[in-house]
């Protein structure tokens, strides 16, 4: 094969929940790894939200030094084998590596997969214990990794989880065929041998019964779904509901389930929650799935990969068409729209255009358009949490980071802000001491 041409993944054509992606064997990650030529400078690095040291793990993977790669990586990232496999390396690392400008860039994500799947039971040595609590509220990717730093820095953390599992968006959010469950597992497991406690079902809404605690973090995710805020919207499904039901309550097993059992589902929206909804909705059996989105193909946020995954899985795409009002339960009346300038975002202003409405029929409608956290009483909130330089709210002990202060994200990031805070929560209380 080409130095120029990157060494295929090994993927699973599947119609199931099982993982896709099989992951590349030590003789193609090698053989990866060897075409990075360790350019001067690196932009790999700079375009990696956690400035993972990418060549130097990458020369390691050549040296055979499998360990000493995951050490590497574990300098920035505590969720490696996640961020490998979900995040839009194409935007990031990979989308600035100097091997694409002639030929394909190097597989930064499947090489850092690679590395992290064979450390999965790394156990991290913790520094002595100095017997200061830190609350953790939520148990999403930022607040696994911040609790994760904090544990390794001696502090006896304890999550506040308000549902019945952990994990957050990454348990009930990402399906399990980009996400197999037992990756997730195996990060509570590591927290688990690190100390930390873990109180479920337990919903914090009031701050002050966290007083007994030196410092708070608030990771709490956006969970809570917009509205189109069109007429009849209650005949639909939220994105986030439907998830969840999948990946927690094993929806696609449910025989006797409406939804399981209808022909045909729309999904509004154009992120990767309304790609993820679509995807399982053609595994879970409906024969016809089909996105609506305002605008065109090139505009739609979610990720290219995802999207040709997309159609492979028979995901239909009905482009320029916006809801205008439900008429009844199986009916939704749509219009056609223009793309013209482009708006503050950068993306070309959707506008209707009269008198082209039409309907559309289906069985189920979900409702993909993007979340916003809950509000907690006495935190300074617009849209999403506010935080200062330090990822320090409005209250003086409170932190907060990952979604809810940067609104749905990447795991890479949410990851980067939860180490950063706990980093931050650890100098606050070395100035308090
Ligand atoms: Fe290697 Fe690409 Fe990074 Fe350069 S930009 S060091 S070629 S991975």
């Amino acid at each position: 094969m080409s130095v120029l041409n990157r060494v295929p993944m090994n993927l699973r054509k599947s119609k199931d929940f099982n993982e896709t992606t099989l992951g590349y064997t030590k003789e193609q990650a090698i053989s990866e790894a060897i075409r990075c030529i360790n350019c001067k400078t690196k932009p790999c690095v700079k375009h990696c939200p956690a400035s993972v040291p990418i060549p130097e793990f990458i020369e390691c993977i050549i040296a055979e030094d499998f360990l000493k790669a995951y050490e590497i990586i574990r300098r920035e990232s505590v969720l490696s084998d996640i961020c490998g496999r979900v995040c839009p390396q194409e935007k990031q690392c990979e989308g600035n590596c100097v091997r694409a400008i002639k030929g394909d860039a190097i597989a930064i994500g499947h090489l850092e997969t690679f590395v992290a799947d064979m450390f999965r039971d790394y156990t991290p040595k913790i520094a002595t214990k100095n017997n200061i609590d830190i609350a953790v509220v939520g148990s999403g990717p930022a607040s696994i990794s911040l609790s994760e730093t904090l544990a390794i820095l001696g502090y006896n953390v304890t999550i506040f989880e308000k549902k019945s599992y952990l994990g957050g968006v990454l348990s009930d959010g990402i399906p399990s065929f980009r996400l197999p469950n037992n990756i997730i597992a195996s990060h509570i497991k590591r927290l688990e041998k690190l100390g930390v406690k873990f109180k479920l079902n337990t919903e914090i809404t009031d701050i002050s019964t966290l007083k007994d605690f030196k410092a708070i973090f608030l990771g709490i995710g956006c969970a809570n779904s917009y509205s189109l805020g069109i007429e009849n919207e209650e005949f639909t499904i939220k994105a986030t509901d439907f998830l969840e039901q999948i990946n927690i309550n094993n929806l696609h097993l449910n025989e006797n389930s409406d939804i399981k059992n209808a022909k045909k589902a729309i999904i509004i929206g154009g992120g990767n929650v309304a790609i993820d909804c679509a995807r399982c909705a053609r595994r879970m059996g409906i024969e016809q799935v089909q996105i609506i989105y305002r605008r065109e193909k090139e505009q739609m946020p979610a990720r290219i990969v995802e999207i040709n995954h997309a159609i492979e899985d028979g995901v239909e795409f009905n482009f320029l068409t916006n809801p205008v009002k439900f008429k009844d339960e199986n009916t939704l009346i749509c219009s056609k729209m223009t793309l013209g300038e482009k708006d503050e975002s950068g993306r070309a202003m959707a506008t209707e255009i009269k008198g082209s409405d039409f309907e559309i029929n289906a069985d189920i409608f979900i409702i993909a358009i993007g979340s916003t956290p809950k509000i907690i009483p006495g935190i300074n909130f617009k849209k999403y949490i506010i935080v200062d330089e330090n990822f320090k709210t409005n209250i003086d002990n409170v932190f907060s980071g990952g979604d809810t202060v940067t609104g749905p994200e990447t795991v890479v990031l949410a990851m980067q802000t939860g180490i950063t805070c706990a980093y931050n929560i650890d100098k606050y209380i070395k100035k308090l001491n």
